[in-house]
């Protein structure tokens, strides 16, 4: 039997690649397909804060099954800055504004070591279940590729000689956080938990 679950998310892209791999034990619908179009609050402390704040949303409001991730970048020389803040980073969602202070607040630094982050909160049956994706590496002085988003042109994976904005998007959707979390997700959703 296919059982109904939500992808607490509006990026449909997203959602389309997770349905296809959840079908046919799953039917993947995202906010829009339920008609939420609230703007659910981040209000957390943490990544896993926040995906949970979200999946809780839907769950308590639509009585649906839910998952939610959050991601973001950690800079050990910022003190894991920016964090949870890694989209509004300076203040405003900007991607290249955003970079370019992270550049600068690493002028001069040596360490520099950082990791890209994803949890995603999976409320099955009441129950909340955390499964988390990193992806190692360090930051460079100047950006380089124009693939990818975010901080993408300045993060270079541990093993790689290049940025992840110089990777095809297929070699990145194979040892990306957000990736390593999914997989974790799927392989629990495909084992029969109920
Ligand atoms: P979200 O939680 O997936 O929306 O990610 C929040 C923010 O973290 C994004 O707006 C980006 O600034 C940053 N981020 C997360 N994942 C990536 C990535 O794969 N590449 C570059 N930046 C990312």
């Amino acid at each position: 039997m296919t059982q109904k679950i939500v992808f607490a998310t509006n990026n449909v892209h997203k959602t389309a690649e997770v349905a296809n791999i959840l079908a046919p034990q799953y039917q993947v619908l995202n906010l829009k397909d339920i008609h939420c179009l609230v703007d659910i609050p981040e209000t957390g402390n943490t990544f896993a804060e926040n995906a949970s704040l979200k999946s809780s949303y839907v769950y308590q409001n639509y009585h649906l099954d839910c998952f939610a991730d959050d991601s973001g970048l950690e800079v050990d020389a910022l003190n894991n800055a920016p964090g949870i803040f890694s989209a509004r980073y300076s203040g405003i969602k900007d991607d290249s504004t955003n970079l370019q202070l992270l550049l600068k607040n690493m002028e001069g630094k040596s360490d520099r070591k950082a990791r890209f982050k994803t949890v995603i909160s999976l409320l099955k049956n009441g129950e909340n279940h955390l499964f988390e994706g990193v992806i190692e590496g360090t930051i460079r002085t100047e950006p380089a590729g124009s693939k990818g988003f975010g901080y993408d042109p300045i993060f270079q994976p541990n093993g790689y000689n290049i940025t992840f904005a110089e990777m095809e998007m297929s070699e990145k959707n194979k040892i990306s956080h957000r990736a390593l979390a999914m997989q974790k997700l799927v392989d629990f959703l495909k084992e029969d938990h109920s």
